[in-house]
């Protein structure tokens, strides 16, 4: 019966990253980027990894895109290890179920080519009918909103428009992942909304399942989950309730400020156990507990751990 559940959860979780440890060696010092990180994905999730500049999170997308390979530990895509694909599948699985959006989107476009170039591109590449594939362009293009901006070339746009177009071309290949790395980073904060609805609305229509990296805590809001990440682990994880989720579906996202204003917490909040039985608990709650020595009691009390100082 553990078995079937097991079987279960590998098929829920489209992604599964297990004690992921990346080191980056140059002649005289070693970074460990990623420290032992678990991160389990489920397919069609709205997922924020959020954290520091320097907290591994760029490294982590490399490496579930398959761009980079981890020192230790393995990505499961659907149940299969990715490091034990051959040179070929490694191509197809980042041409078939990945797709990339970064912050400097306009490395997604070619500059010499106009936006609807851009997108028609992908038929060249895969064989696809140019009939077929200007359709699918337009289509795509008026899903995120500058169709009016086909024959533009990337640098005629403005940042805000340049991501969506990278957005655009990154969705001609119909991808089963959505990898972003501080989408919005680089644009003013009503385009950020704008980008961060336009995430929400892909997620919803076409349940592709997005994954976003970015030290931008405001994001938060928008997704249905929040892992933090800081030293190269996942330390707390945010879920946005149910109700509020339905609220923001129903309000396609807009006016969340508003939604909050009815006072109840919107998340969740949960910390994560590894898989060792460790947990990270931050300087604050340490702070607030009054904690600050290294030894700790933990004793279990009515069902629930109780961490304290020794008082003796
Ligand atoms: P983030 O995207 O959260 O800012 P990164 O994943 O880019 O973090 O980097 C994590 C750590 O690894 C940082 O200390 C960074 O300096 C280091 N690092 C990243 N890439 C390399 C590399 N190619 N060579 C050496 N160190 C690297
Ligand atoms: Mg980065």
């Amino acid at each position: 019966m553990d078995e079937n559940k097991t079987a279960d959860n590998e098929k829920e979780n489209i992604i599964v990253c297990d004690n992921l440890v990346r080191i980056y060696k140059t002649d005289e010092t070693e970074v460990m980027a990623l420290q032992g990180l678990d991160l389990n994905v489920k397919a069609g999730e709205l997922m924020a990894i959020i954290g520091k500049s320097g907290s591994g999170k760029s490294t982590l997308l490399n490496i579930i895109g398959g761009l980079e390979k981890p020192t230790v530990g393995s990505v499961l895509y659907e149940g299969r290890d990715i490091s034990t694909f051959s040179e070929k599948e490694m191509i197809e699985y980042r041409r078939k179920n990945i797709g990339f959006v970064w912050q400097k989107s306009i490395l997604n476009l070619m500059p010499y080519l106009n936006v609807m170039q851009n997108l028609m591109l992908y038929a060249r590449f895969n064989g696809m009918k140019k009939k077929e594939a200007y359709d699918k362009a337009l289509s795509l293009l008026e899903r995120v909103g500058i169709e009016n901006r086909k024959d533009s070339f990337p640098l005629e746009l403005s940042g805000g428009e340049q991501q969506r177009a990278a957005i655009a071309m990154t969705l001609m290949s119909e991808p089963k992942i959505l990898l972003a790395d501080e989408p919005t980073g680089a644009v003013d904060e009503k385009t950020k909304d704008r980008i961060q609805e336009l995430f929400r609305a892909i997620n919803r229509e076409l349940g592709i399942t997005i994954i976003i990296v970015t030290h931008d805590l405001s994001l938060a809001d928008k997704v249905d989950r929040v892992v933090m990440i800081s030293d190269g682990k996942i330390s707390t994880e945010r879920v946005l309730k149910d109700e509020y989720k339905q609220k923001l579906d129903e309000l396609n996202g807009y006016d969340f400020e508003e939604l909050k204003k009815s006072g109840k917490d919107s998340h969740d909040e949960y910390q994560l156990l590894d898989k060792a039985g460790r947990i990270k608990l931050s300087e604050d709650m340490l702070d607030a507990a009054g904690i600050d020595t290294n030894r700790v009691k933990v004793s279990v009390v009515d069902k629930k751990i109780v961490i304290s100082m020794d008082e003796e």
